[in-house]
């Protein structure tokens, strides 16, 4: 199981995160205790602090018995490939389809886009349904559970692709992605910064919080939509014209030696959102603007 290396502390309407470092058997007991949450986005597992006698530095935070990570949670994902809750031979590839991807798209720029007030309480309703979700399972043997894994890469796809329902893309801000993320299909958020297009490769470069990530466009996605090789550059008009331009990918993580960071690679042509808007509808957009209509 990945480390949990810190957690929210919710006190009296406050949110703090700590360090786990910082918690001591005696803060936790004092202090702590029942009021330590999971990180992650939209997680809301419970997490105790497990003490080690006689070596502090290797005491750890886990989630409490009934308080599971939301699935969508990093740490919900490492027990699932650890077979903690379900065996790992159940955990199946599918290809994601163009609508999930959409879907995913949105739901991440309207979260982005979303006052603090307003993602708090989006958070409450999703711990609200997640809680009913539960409820509503708990006569079920959780192992009868076959877990999903979405991908974009047409070669990552080793099974046959079946429709999945309640399956979701989890979205990463580009300096929120972990290592644990290489190799997965992740909906990623950063802000615009270059367009870097030569005849062998289309990158679209974003930054957030000093984070950096290339965007890369693979054959596949040309080969699936030739019609965006010329529109790329409607990018930057749109930044230009623009105070904010959020870019939002779906794609493989990826990580890029040579730079030292993270990159995603997009595949599905659906993978790709200018500030909500699809590359062909920027060009629509932009060419009845043209023609005055
Ligand atoms: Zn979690």
């Amino acid at each position: 199981m990945a480390t949990i290396y810190n957690a929210i502390y919710r006190s009296n309407n406050r949110e703090e995160i700590i360090d786990i470092f910082a918690i001591n058997p005696k803060n936790y007991s004092e202090k702590y205790r029942n009021k330590l949450f999971c990180s992650e986005p939209n997680c809301f597992a419970k997490l105790c602090y497990v003490v080690m006698p006689g070596n502090s530095k290797r005491s750890y935070l886990r989630k409490w018995r009934n308080s599971p990570h939301n699935e969508n949670c990093f740490h919900y994902t490492e027990e699932v490939k650890n077979g903690v809750r379900k065996h790992s031979s159940r955990t199946k590839t599918v290809m994601a389809s163009e609508e999930q991807i959409s879907r995913s798209l949105k739901r991440a720029l309207e979260l982005e886009l979303m006052s603090e007030e307003e993602r708090e309480k989006r958070r409450e309703e999703d711990r609200r349904k997640r809680e009913n979700g539960i409820r509503r399972n708990s006569g079920n043997n959780s192992s009868e559970q076959l877990s999903m894994e979405l991908v974009t890469n047409p070669e990552e796809l080793a099974a046959a692709s079946d429709e999945t329902k309640g399956s979701r893309l989890l979205t990463r801000n580009i300096d929120a992605l972990k290592n644990g993320d290489v190799g997965k299909t992740r909906t990623v958020i950063g802000s615009f910064l270059e367009l870097e297009h030569t005849k062998e490769r289309m990158i679209v470069r974003v930054v957030r919080n000093s984070s950096f990530l290339d965007i890369k466009f693979e054959e596949a996605f040309f080969v699936a939509a030739p019609e965006y090789s010329d529109i790329f550059h409607l990018i930057e008009r749109f930044a230009k014209e623009n105070k904010q331009t959020i870019i939002l990918a779906t794609g493989e993580v990826r990580r890029s030696e040579d730079k030292n960071e993270f990159s995603v690679s997009v595949f599905d042509k659906a993978g790709l959102s200018v500030h909500g808007k699809r590359l062909v509808d920027l060009a629509r957009e932009y060419s009845l603007g043209h023609f005055n209509f």
